[in-house]
């Protein structure tokens, strides 16, 4: 029997990953991106296995904050004007997900993945010889006093219900753990789970180096159409070249709406804009990576200094840059890191793709045979990529995955 030709598209971690599982599975795979491997969002996130994150955006003690977000420039969530009526269908579904038994379930699917993420992730670090890229520490999530920490409290309660380790710490311990942070820091919370890699971007070069490795195929093109008759038969790309293939699995992160739409399947799929800061030699060393909530930002110690980040710009997939979000994180970062240099710093910008409901689609098409879509990963892309991968490959080859995948289904909004 003919081997069965799948063709992933787009190579962020997430594409990368389901193209390395696939291969193992039998698939004979090709890998297809516009751009070199990498260069998307999976180039600069924050590097945290963030398990500790699931928890829907559009839960009330979010919501509710989003008017005054709103009209601070500096806030933690930005729209810029000109974009706000093309947002409007998506923040109504965001509202819609706030129902509260919607609520619940949104919780346990994010919570079901998270669960499960060092089961998929410490083997395919593992079997591509990169453990040494996972930190031992995890997270420390700081607050200046009891009032800040009862603001956070929806959040840890969550944490609690599906019981994810963390522990409340004091002055002394955190000055034991990190001493460059400021005394300002009353409080933390330590999440030993959250975890960081130190090179996102060298994870998504070495899988792709070992996929290449094991006879994979890594081509370079834009996806702009589809062949297709009672099922998928291949892509067409921007430079006239048709591809064929049995499977394509659509992982195209922010851009993945716009693949969908070609195939008359269109999904609530926005960009949460994202910044960050890389800054080379900061003249302080971090074990953990640091949030802190109140300041909304997240400082991750990587590969070559510590890179700074966080915030959300809803802008869309075209608008330029707005670089001063960078140096509000930076600015913020300076508070609870008063020694901090920034005199040798490069500043980055990526679209993490945002559904209404946080959770991921993981999911054949229900319009095409043979199409499947992997997107939506938000603000855990890279946590979720292992763990995306194998349930990707359970569903394409038709086995029974570890976990119900119903909730992630493509025609759920
Ligand atoms: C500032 C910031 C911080 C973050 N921090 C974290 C974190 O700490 N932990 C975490 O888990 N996640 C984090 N994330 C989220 C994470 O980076 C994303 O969820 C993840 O990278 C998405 O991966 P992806 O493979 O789906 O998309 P991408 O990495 O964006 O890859 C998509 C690829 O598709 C290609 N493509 C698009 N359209 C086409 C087309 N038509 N034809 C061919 N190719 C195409 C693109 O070129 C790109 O390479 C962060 C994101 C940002 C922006």
């Amino acid at each position: 029997m003919a081997q069965t030709t799948t063709l992933v598209i787009g190579a962020g971690v997430v594409g990368v990953a389901i193209a390395h599982a696939l291969q193992a599975r039998g698939r004979k795979v090709t890998l297809i991106d516009r751009d070199t491997p990498g260069r998307g969002a999976s180039f600069g996130n924050l590097a945290s296995i963030a398990v500790t994150e699931f928890m829907p955006a559009s839960r009330p003690a979010i919501w509710r904050q989003i008017p005054g977000w709103m009209l601070d420039p500096e806030g933690p969530v930005r729209v810029r004007p000109a974009y706000m009526p093309r947002l409007v269908p998506w923040f109504l579904r965001f509202l819609a997900a706030s129902r509260p038994t919607r609520l619940r379930a949104l919780e346990a699917a994010g919570a079901a993945l998270c669960a499960r993420v060092y089961d998929d992730l410490l083997p395919l670090l593992a079997e591509t010889g990169l453990q040494d890229m996972l930190s031992d520490e995890g997270c420390l999530s700081l607050y200046t006093d009891e009032a800040e920490l009862k603001a956070d409290r929806d959040h840890i309660a969550i944490l609690e219900r599906f019981g994810f380790p963390h522990e409340v710490i004091g002055r002394q311990a955190i000055r034991a753990l990190e001493p460059a942070l400021s005394g300002k820091i009353g409080l933390a919370i330590r999440f030993p789970q959250n975890r960081t890699v130190q090179d996102p971007y060298r994870l998504v070069l070495r899988l792709t180096e070992r996929f290449c490795g094991l006879g994979g195929v890594v081509a370079q093109g834009e996806v702009v159409g589809f062949d297709r008759s009672d099922r998928i038969g291949g892509v067409r790309l921007r430079d006239g070249r048709n591809l064929t293939a049995d499977e394509v699995v659509i992982c195209a992160g922010a851009f993945s709406g716009r693949l969908s739409a070609l195939l008359g399947e269109p999904i609530p799929l926005e960009t949460e804009r994202g910044y960050h800061t890389q800054i080379m030699a900061p003249g302080l060393r971090l074990r953990h990576s640091i949030i802190w909530p109140a300041r909304a930002f997240m400082v991750s110690p990587t590969a070559g200094g510590i890179r700074v980040g966080g915030t959300v710009e809803m802008a869309g997939l075209d608008a330029p840059p707005d670089w001063r979000r960078a140096k509000v994180t930076v600015r913020r970062a300076r508070e609870a890191l008063p020694d901090l240099q920034v005199q040798q710093t490069t500043e980055w910008m990526g679209h993490r793709p945002a559904l209404p409901d946080t959770i991921p689609i993981l999911s054949a098409s229900a319009r095409t045979a043979g199409v499947f879509y992997a997107t939506g990963h938000g603000h855990l892309g890279l946590t979720y990529a292992a763990t995306t991968a194998r349930l990707m490959a359970d569903l394409i080859t038709g086995q029974r995955p570890p976990i119900d995948l119903a909730p992630y289904r493509i025609n759920r909004f």
